[in-house]
């Protein structure tokens, strides 16, 4: 099992897991507080960095991290995930295709912008990011065989097109093994093994610091598909990251960790937070409810976040039934922390 990922001056034991940080922020925290709470890392969101402020504003700053000043880990999405949403909900964003994502912008969809492998690997050296993903073509839930092969074949083809620009990217930009960032493949095929297997087995040919889960990889009944996820990951050497791209149930991080993955993402921490549902040993617990009203004791007794620290349930309730923003931050604090903990419990025993 890898146990450190070590990138520019970073050097940061695994497994680790980093909250989402779409547009630069992870909601209603500061960085001290992502600091304080042991997050390693968050991945921001290409695409929604160059709506606002704009990957150009950003390289001027001096990156993204400079501008978060935020000392951890910096992963970036290619972006192609929310713009392929973004069709999903309405095709008059525009479409996939084989040269890239046509996207159509303004009030009248009058805007036409192409949205390529080399524009998201362009975009992410402007953020400064410390491990890029390639762009790849997601797999919708419902795609045939025919979609699987098409969606294995187009992300194949722009990973190779993202290696070449990546490569000129530092080469321009005079970075070394030791001073680059990293770029990570994506591996898709939905629930489809051979497809699975073709995809990993051309991007290893291309050759990348490591490898992502991509795709559909749920059952009918919405769990997770662990056979897959298993197959998945005995696809790519084990010497190299594995990373489980947005899955991250608690429970699932766990039985992943297992399976050889190291590097986990997901908005529900932060989400269900948000929503009032707090993690604790036992599960979670919704703090609206009534009987917490007068409840003295912490989130969780075995939590050392800033929150547990400190308040009781019977004001964590009272803010969340006033809407006020600090119940916002303490329960992302807790519940990342939730997060933070259990990738600690995870790591081999230091000697
Ligand atoms: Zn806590």
């Amino acid at each position: 099992m890898l146990t450190k990922l070590k990138i520019k001056n970073h050097e940061i034991d695994l497994p680790i897991f980093c909250p989402d940080a779409t547009r630069g922020v992870v909601r209603s925290l500061t960085s001290k507080e992502l600091e304080e709470e042991k997050v390693d890392g968050v991945i921001v969101n290409t695409w929604h960095l160059h709506l606002r402020p704009g990957e150009e504003k950003i390289a001027q700053f001096g990156g993204i991290a400079k501008l978060m000043d935020y000392h951890g880990l910096i992963i970036s999405d290619s972006g192609g995930f929310q713009v392929f949403s973004l069709f999903q909900k309405d095709p008059e964003y525009g479409r996939i295709t084989d040269e890239g994502l046509v996207t159509y912008t303004g009030k009248t969809k009058q805007h036409k912008v192409l949205f390529t492998p080399e524009n998201s690997i362009q975009m992410q050296f402007a953020l400064g990011s410390d491990i890029m993903i390639c762009l790849d073509d997601f797999t919708p839930p419902n795609a045939d065989e025919k979609r699987i092969k098409q969606s294995v074949a187009r992300t194949v083809a722009w990973a190779k097109r993202c290696k070449v620009e990546f490569e000129k990217q530092c080469l321009e930009r005079g970075l070394t093994a030791a001073t680059r960032p990293h770029l990570y493949g994506v591996i898709q095929g939905h629930l489809d093994k051979a497809a699975r297997k073709d995809c990993a087995e051309q991007l290893l040919k291309i050759g990348f610091d490591g490898y992502g889960l991509g795709g559909w990889l749920f059952n009918e009944d919405g769990t997770l598909n662990l056979d897959i996820c298993a197959y998945n990951a005995s696809l790519t050497p084990d010497n190299l990251p594995r990373y489980a791209l947005g899955v991250g149930k608690g429970v699932d991080v766990e039985k992943l960790y297992r399976m050889g993955y190291t590097i986990f993402d997901c908005v529900l921490p932060t989400r269900d937070a948000r929503h009032g549902r707090l993690y604790n040993d036992d599960g979670y617990l919704y703090i609206d409810k009534k009987i917490y009203e007068l409840d003295e004791k912490p989130l969780s007794a075995n939590c050392d976040c800033q929150t547990c620290r400190r308040y009781s349930r019977a004001y964590l309730h009272h803010l969340f039934k006033i809407g006020d923003s600090a119940f916002y931050r303490h329960a992302t604090c807790h519940n990342l922390r939730f997060y933070t903990r259990l990738c600690e419990r995870l790591r081999p025993e230091k000697e």
